[in-house]
Order: C-alpha cells, then sequence, then structure tokens
C-alpha cells in the first residue's frame, strides 16, 4: 500500500513534470513563431509599396456625389459573397447614404454568413488601418459610425486618397482603366499607366457596317480623322494609340480578356485574319470572330517586345458571380509563352484555383513572372500555400502583389492581408530552417517593391530613383 501510494506520487510530479515540459515547449514556440512573425510583418510595414495593379476610380466616375458604407460595399469583392449567399445583387445607384439602418435589415443576414471568408476579412482590414475601427465585424451598431465617417471623407475625396494613399504605405500604384482604356488622363503623382488590350482585341471582329452607329475604337478612330476599312487601318490606329500611351510613360501592357473569352489564342496567319477582316463583321461566325481576335493579341504581344513592356494577363479565378470560369486556365497560354521567348508575361492571381500549373509555368520559363494579386483577398490560406510552394518552385525575383480594387479603403485592406500572408509564409520557412531571417526580409522586399521596380523598368521610364 505504502509503495503504491509513493508510487502514484511519483507518478503524479512525473506527469505534472511532463505537462510543465510540453506547456513551456509550446508557449517557447509560440513565442518564436509570433516574434517572427511580428518582425517580419513589421518590417514590410517599413516598405514604400509598387502596387502592380489596381482600378482605382474617383467617385464621379461611378456617377456619385456622396460615398457612404454601402456604396464601398457595393463595389467591393465581398459583395459577390453576399450574391453567393443567396441574396439580391447590391446596386450603388439606388443605395443613400442616410439609410444605413434599413440596409442592414437586406443585407445584415447575408454579411454576417460571409463573416469567415477572405473577401470579408480583407476589407474590413482596411478600415481597421484606415479609421478609428478596431471591431472584428460590422454590425448594425458600428455601420452607422463608419458611414458617418466615410461620407465626410468622400466630401473632400482628393485629400482623403492621399492621406490613405500614404498611411496604407503606397509609393506607386499602376493603375488599369478597362472602363476607360483608350484614355490616358491619370494622376501621375500616385499611378503609372497600363495599356489595357481588351477593347481593342474584342472591337477587331466588330468592323460597323457602312451607317451603322460607331462605338469604341471605331468611334475614337472617327472623331479623330482616320477611317478604318482594313485590317491595317485598324492595327495602323491601334498602333497611336500604344505610342501615346508610351509618351504617357505607360509601364505595361495588361489584357483581362478571361472575362470574355477563352485565353487560348491560336497563332492565326496574316492573310486569314486580313480576309475575314475585310467581310462585313455581322456576317462573321463566333469561330470566325475568334481568329481575328487570335490574330490581334499575337499582334499585341509583338508589341510589347517591341516596347520592352511586360504583358499581365489575368489568369484563373474571374470576379463575380457565375462566371464561365474555364476560360482562364492559366495552361492555355503555353503555345503563346513558348511562342514568343523575348515577351515577358506577368501571370495574374495565382492562377487559382489552378495554383500549382501557374506556378509551374513560373518555374519552366524564365520570360514567366508570378503576380499574387487578388490571390489573398480570393483565399487568404490558398495564398500562404502558394507562396510557399512559389518559394520552394521559382527564384524570387519573379514575385510581384497587387491589390486589384477599386476604392483605396479596398486597396488598403488588401496590402494589409497581402503583408500578413508574406510574414506568415516567410517566419514559417524561418521557424523550419528553411530560410535565414535576413533573406526572408530580401524576399518581402522584393514581392512588394523591388522586383516591381526592376522588371516593369520603372526608374527608365519614370524617370526617378526607387
Ligand atoms: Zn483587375
Amino acid at each position: 500500500m505504502k509503495t503504491y501510494i509513493h508510487f502514484k506520487g511519483i507518478l503524479f510530479i512525473s506527469v505534472l513534470t511532463f505537462i510543465s515540459i510540453l506547456l513551456f515547449q509550446s508557449c517557447t514556440s509560440v513565442n518564436q513563431k509570433t516574434d517572427t512573425y511580428g518582425d517580419i510583418l513589421e518590417f514590410t510595414d517599413g516598405i514604400k509599396v509598387i502596387n502592380t495593379h489596381e482600378h482605382q476610380r474617383r467617385p464621379e466616375e461611378f456617377g456619385l456625389d456622396s460615398v457612404g458604407f454601402y456604396h464601398l460595399l457595393g463595389q467591393t469583392y465581398l459583395h459577390h459573397d453576399i450574391v453567393s449567399s443567396g441574396m439580391q445583387d447590391l446596386n450603388i445607384q439606388t443605395n443613400g447614404i442616410n439609410d444605413v439602418a434599413e440596409l442592414w435589415k437586406q443585407y445584415g443576414g447575408p454579411l454576417d454568413y460571409c463573416r469567415s471568408t477572405s473577401y470579408y476579412g480583407h476589407f474590413i482590414k482596411g478600415f481597421q488601418k484606415l479609421y478609428d475601427f478596431d471591431d472584428n465585424y460590422f454590425t448594425e451598431s458600428n455601420i452607422p459610425v463608419l458611414n458617418a465617417q466615410i461620407v465626410k471623407n468622400y466630401s473632400n475625396y482628393p485629400a482623403w486618397f492621399s492621406s490613405a494613399f500614404e498611411k496604407a504605405g503606397f509609393e506607386l500604384i499602376f493603375l488599369d482603366r478597362y472602363w476607360n482604356s483608350l484614355e490616358f488622363d491619370i494622376d501621375m503623382s500616385y499611378y503609372a499607366g497600363i495599356i489595357h488590350i481588351n477593347d481593342m482585341v474584342m472591337y477587331s471582329n466588330l468592323r460597323p457596317a457602312p451607317g451603322e452607329e460607331l462605338k469604341s475604337i471605331y468611334k475614337k478612330a472617327n472623331e479623330e480623322g482616320h477611317t478604318i476599312k482594313s485590317l491595317d487601318d485598324y492595327l495602323t490606329y491601334c498602333d497611336l494609340l500604344i505610342q501615346r500611351n508610351v509618351e504617357h510613360k505607360a509601364v505595361a501592357f495588361k489584357s483581362s480578356l478571361a472575362y470574355a473569352r477563352t485565353i487560348e489564342f491560336e497563332d492565326v496567319p496574316y492573310e486569314d485574319a486580313s480576309k475575314l477582316f475585310a467581310r462585313p463583321s455581322g456576317n462573321l461566325n463566333r469561330e470566325e470572330a475568334k481568329l481575328i481576335q487570335d490574330y490581334v493579341f499575337h499582334w499585341f504581344v509583338k508589341k510589347t517586345i517591341e516596347h520592352k513592356l511586360p504583358l499581365q494577363i489575368h489568369t484563373g479565378y474571374l470576379a463575380g458571380n457565375g462566371n464561365q470560369l474555364d476560360n482562364s486556365d492559366p495552361m492555355k497560354l503555353v503555345n503563346l509563352i513558348r511562342r514568343y521567348p523575348e515577351a515577358n508575361f506577368s501571370l495574374f492571381h495565382g492562377g487559382y484555383p489552378w495554383t500549382s500549373e501557374f506556378i509551374a509555368l513560373g518555374k519552366m520559363f524564365s520570360n514567366v513572372y508570378l503576380d499574387l494579386v487578388w490571390l489573398p483577398q480570393i483565399s487568404r490560406e490558398k495564398a500562404v500555400l502558394a507562396l510557399d510552394e512559389m518559394l520552394d518552385c521559382v527564384p524570387y525575383n519573379k514575385i510581384f502583389w497587387g491589390g486589384d480594387c477599386a476604392f483605396i479603403e479596398e486597396a488598403t485592406g488588401s496590402l494589409e492581408y497581402g503583408k500578413s500572408v508574406v510574414a506568415e509564409t516567410l517566419a514559417k520557412r524561418v521557424e523550419r530552417g528553411l530560410l535565414t531571417k535576413d533573406i526572408a526580409l530580401e524576399i518581402a522586399e522584393r514581392i512588394f517593391r523591388y522586383n516591381a521596380v526592376e522588371v516593369f523598368r520603372l526608374e527608365e521610364i519614370l524617370g526617378r530613383e526607387f
């Protein structure tokens, strides 16, 4: 009996000691993780970020003379998750700034269902960074307060944008104005221009018949005294638009054609495209129309080589609801990448959900660069895994970051999310002995700044030091 008690005592003490060791070890490892993660995150806060992709718009470009919480919500990716939950689309034109209580009754429930998504998480991060907002979720009681602050800030949009741009940590944003892609009036103190080619490709098979209303590129060409009768005329005018963009210091070409068609572009002979262009556009079938577009797309790739500008290409997930996702598989670009080794392709969005294929292209081809843009907002956890896999496979001079948002609040939240993804991935690798901390910091600085400076030749084109 005595022996038994003694044995129980020893056992008790041993178990206590074992638990203490376990607790100590786990605390130590949590602290180490927190320290490394925290240090890298703090370092990223000091980087002046080159943001390779945004769609920032002034409120008047949305037809808005005042902006409140629901206007911002209506232009975020988060509203697509609200639709996905089963809710009708938000229409910012009809949602006022003074009816937040009423709007919560409609949207509060669906919004709450999105509290776990990355669309929700990155959106709220922007308010935590830029506003006096500490809550983890949007609620019936905090939205009216936030709404009043947003309305006040947007009453002087230029001042608000300027202060938010600075506070977020941006130095330069590449601005993709797909909604007005033939014009060049951008504010060069924040932005660098992008030559968005969608309209020029997609209108190539839509030459108006005599007497038909002129649209897009045909209208603009006509207003400037150019007549487009042949494929050569069309490309000559496209060339003029490219020249103007280059004179305005554009730093890249951009295609988001996956929203409209497949990103598989066949190599079509000039004679075939030219003959098809000469026929009345109304008589062309879908396959014939595609052939003209394919020819023009290849023509643009040759132009990117001539101007030594990278071509940014949307791959993977398509914003919105109910799109033709299989149009955007990055593997459809292999023929193009192989055909033009002198062109530089910057593939977007981690190719989600084809992230491994996207990474394999970056590994295999020296002319393929990988942009994390928007991936952390689609799925933060996938972004951590994808960046980890990228660092396994791809030299780190080939990785960029961009935001892809319409308003500065969401762009800021995207950057906060991007930084947390990069810091978490790098910290894990440092803790596992796969990287030293100094190289981890170099990688962070390259992803958020110096890779873009080098590959997009920013010093040469913009004529300033970075
Ligand atoms: Zn975009």
